[in-house]
């Protein structure tokens, strides 16, 4: 078990200069301190193509929020921005390798959120898309299952 918000400290630390380089603001918005079951590395990886995308998808001089809620409903990690987006009808297909959306600004392999996916799924954890809380922007929220104490 590791603390998730210990790991989303460090992903967005190492996120930085990428973040800096793109003049994007990332921060940690919130940190609720909470234990999950899961491999430090894979996690890692997980949230790393989240922001990735993020910040590879948002213009410049916007904002990326990544929150660590542990509130009465569940754990989850979220990534919101207010970038381009993705559209209802791709937001099945994203996950699927090498799938990209047409007209992506940015150069890719489409297998950062196969990825995700994939890590997820070995944690029993669920990758839902939604729009991001601003009038733009994506938020990818990533929920834990509920092993409390
Ligand atoms: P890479 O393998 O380098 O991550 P990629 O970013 O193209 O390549 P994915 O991370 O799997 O691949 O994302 C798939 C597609 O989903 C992207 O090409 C992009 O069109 C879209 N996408 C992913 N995240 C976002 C986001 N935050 N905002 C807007 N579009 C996104
Ligand atoms: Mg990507």
């Amino acid at each position: 078990p590791l603390f998730l918000d210990d790991l989303a400290r460090n992903v967005v630390a190492d996120f930085a200069p990428l973040a800096a380089n793109r003049h994007v603001d990332l921060g940690l918005t919130r940190a609720d301190h909470v234990l999950v079951a899961g491999a430090e590395e894979a996690l890692r990886i997980l949230l790393g193509n989240l922001i990735d995308n993020a910040i590879r998808y948002s213009p410049t001089n916007t904002r990326i929020d990544v929150s660590v809620v542990n509130d009465a409903k569940t754990v989850r990690l979220e990534v919101n921005d207010t970038g381009t987006g993705i559209a209802l009808n791709e937001r099945g297909r994203v996950f699927d390798r090498f799938y990209r959306v047409l007209n992506s600004a940015e150069s890719g392999s489409g297998l950062g959120l196969a990825i995700a996916k994939r890590i997820a799924d070995q944690h029993q954890a669920d990758i839902t898309l939604s729009d991001g809380d601003g009038d733009m922007g994506l938020k990818v929220i990533v929920t834990f299952p509920e092993n409390r104490e």
